[in-house]
């Protein structure tokens, strides 16, 4: 049989032989560890497939509807998969959840009233939450409704400071958030087991508070999600994992029926909660993109400890370091340089499918602090699952590399990075 030369794609795409033979040589050393990323994606193809069949999905239910969307049967099954595939006992799946911010905000306002405190157990949160809580002020946000806010840092070596959490909550506390996924911070993600133990001690000092989880980027990266270890609320966005690389727009908040339904009369009306919204035509993205989700997934988590090995080799701190179990899709690299995250996100972007030959430049951007920069080649604007790196220019200029709806995609991508950090100057192979 003819053998099959795979380096002459990749010179024909402008991979030098020096950053081939370097990431061959990585693969060699990493592959061992796809063998559990595989069997999780196995599993979890099975829970989705599961939830599907319970709940007898049909071709009807990819329907469209317009206007009230009254009776959508479709929009309507598609929330009790949701329910099931998560283990919890309602789902509000919509197109009218703008992004993963809003889905926040809903689930935050709907369940926290004037004179009641949220807090985040797990230090700083996600940056477009800041005017959100109001930690900066905005028009609109928690502060200005007269809700207050703590926040208890992890310890230096990533723990939970279970006394600060213990003296922080009060008699106003109603609701903690956990963030999952490390965000735009260079702290350790947190596994669904840590996330479990975390509202357990929670639960231990105030047995009524809400316990939600900011889920982002953590679908399907286990076998279980934060609602299997006593989340009462988990949420977030569909042009991350839940998607699939398939969702058009949206978001999802599922969890405990009582707060799900305080957060559909929060994004529609009061009174009507979740009987209305249209679908308008999104749902054979939603059904088909959670359907894919768990080998897009392993797509992304495959690409990001291939990330990790070659930045790792190089003498860069990366976070998580390849050979640690992932739980989420989000790989850090601290780069320690504008010009040097510069040079790797034009690598991602020059190894996109759409937008290929655009040019990473930072910039500002709503609800965030710092100048941004941005590599994306995304069939849906914006989406993350799709191969995408960015990051705040401030110190320790550390990119955020994550998705891939394929793993040759991902794999080109840091390719990509490091031919374009090798031209620059920033590396040497
Ligand atoms: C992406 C993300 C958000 C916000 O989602 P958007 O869809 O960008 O609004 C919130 N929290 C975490 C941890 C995220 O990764």
């Amino acid at each position: 049989m003819e053998t099959i030369d795979r380096g002459a794609g990749y010179r024909a795409l402008g991979i030098s032989d020096k950053v081939l033979s370097f990431t061959d040589s990585i693969l060699d050393e990493i592959s061992g560890a796809f063998d559990r990323v595989d069997a999780i994606a196995e599993y979890n193809q099975t829970r989705v497939i599961a939830a599907m069949q319970k709940n007898g999905v049909n071709v009807t239910h990819f329907n469209p509807s317009t206007g009230y969307g009254n009776d959508d049967q479709g929009r309507e099954t598609l929330e009790r998969v949701y329910a099931d595939c998560f283990h919890a006992e309602s789902a509000l799946v919509r197109p009218q959840i703008a992004c993963g911010t809003h889905a926040l905000y809903v689930a935050l306002s709907a369940n926290l009233l004037p004179g009641d405190e949220l807090l985040s157990p797990v230090g700083a949160p996600y940056d477009t939450l800041e005017e959100v809580i109001g930690i900066r002020p905005s028009p609109v946000s928690l502060a200005e409704y007269g809700v207050s806010y703590r926040q208890v840092d992890l310890l230096p070596d990533g723990g939970f400071d279970y006394e600060g959490i213990r003296a922080a909550i009060n008699e106003k506390t109603k609701l903690v958030t956990i963030q999952r996924s490390k965000g735009y911070a260079t702290r350790p993600s947190l596994s669904v087991a840590q996330v479990g133990e975390l509202i357990a001690f929670c639960k231990q000092c105030k047995p009524d508070v809400i316990c939600m989880v900011d889920n982002c980027y953590g679908e399907f990266t286990e076998t279980r999600d934060p609602t299997d270890v006593g989340a009462d609320m988990i949420v977030g966005s569909l042009i991350k994992n839940p998607g699939g690389g398939l969702a058009v727009t949206g978001g999802y908040i599922c969890g405990r029926k009582d707060l799900v339904d305080r957060c559909a009369f929060r994004l529609s009306s009061p009174g009507m909660g979740r009987e209305v919204g249209a679908n308008m035509g999104v749902l054979p993205s939603y059904y088909q993109g959670l359907f894919l989700a768990p080998t897009v997934v392993q797509s992304a988590v495959k690409g990001a400890i291939f990330a990790a090995a070659c930045y790792e080799r190089l003498g860069f701190r990366v976070i998580p370091s390849w050979d640690t179990p992932r739980c989420d899709i989000i790989q850090a690299i601290e780069l320690g340089s504008r010009d040097a995250m510069i040079a790797f996100c034009r690598g991602i972007q020059s190894a996109a499918p759409v937008d290929s030959y655009a040019t990473p430049v930072p910039s500002p951007m709503a609800g965030y602090d710092s100048e941004i920069i941005m590599a994306a080649g995304a069939f849906n604007q914006g989406s993350s699952i799709e191969l995408s790196a960015d990051g705040p220019i401030r110190p320790p200029y550390a990119v955020y590399f994550q998705g891939g709806l394929t793993w040759y995609h991902a794999k080109l991508g840091v390719m990509m990075s490091l031919q374009k950090m090798m031209d620059a100057g920033e590396i040497t192979l």
